[in-house]
């Protein structure tokens, strides 16, 4: 049976066979992977930013954006590419955020592997452990007293 589904990009009925977009929306992509790859390939070109490569291919940035995160451009090949950090949105050429963010990440884990909450939930849980060995024999005398009262 063939697996019919709508192209996630034109909304085409297409058979979800070999690609998760239509034949024509992948030719499309294909073709402006080609008009990128040319022209970046220029020796010329090489160290284009994404800006210059978006203006001179027509080509959408996101979709460059998609060939460099999928590796089908090759950053080391191409000095000043690079993609939107996640969470600042400065040019980052590895990873899913800038060296910026990555840091700011790491200082924030280590600050919070130091605080000191940590050390002090220690002896908060002896405490609270010591006032409920406390209660207990409370408990039990009224216990005691519930049954006293029965008899
Ligand atoms: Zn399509
Ligand atoms: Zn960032």
């Amino acid at each position: 049976m063939a697996d019919l589904a709508n192209c996630p990009n034109c909304g085409k009925v297409f058979v979800k066979a070999l690609r998760p977009v239509c034949d024509a929306c992948y030719r499309e992509v294909e073709e402006k992977f080609d008009t990128v790859y040319t022209f970046i390939r220029k020796s010329r070109n090489r160290s284009a930013t994404i800006d210059q490569v978006c203006e001179e291919t027509g080509v959408e940035k996101d979709l460059i954006i998609r060939f460099i995160r999928e590796g089908r451009l090759q950053l080391s090949q191409f000095p000043n590419l690079g993609y939107p950090c996640e969470k600042c949105g400065e040019s980052t050429r590895e990873g899913r955020l800038c060296s910026k963010c990555k840091k700011e990440i790491n200082d924030g884990l280590r600050e919070v592997r130091k605080s000191p909450d940590r050390e002090e939930r220690k002896p908060l849980r002896h405490k609270s452990l010591a006032a409920e060995n406390n209660d207990l024999p409370d408990l039990e005398s009224s216990l005691y007293e519930r049954f006293r009262r029965k008899d």
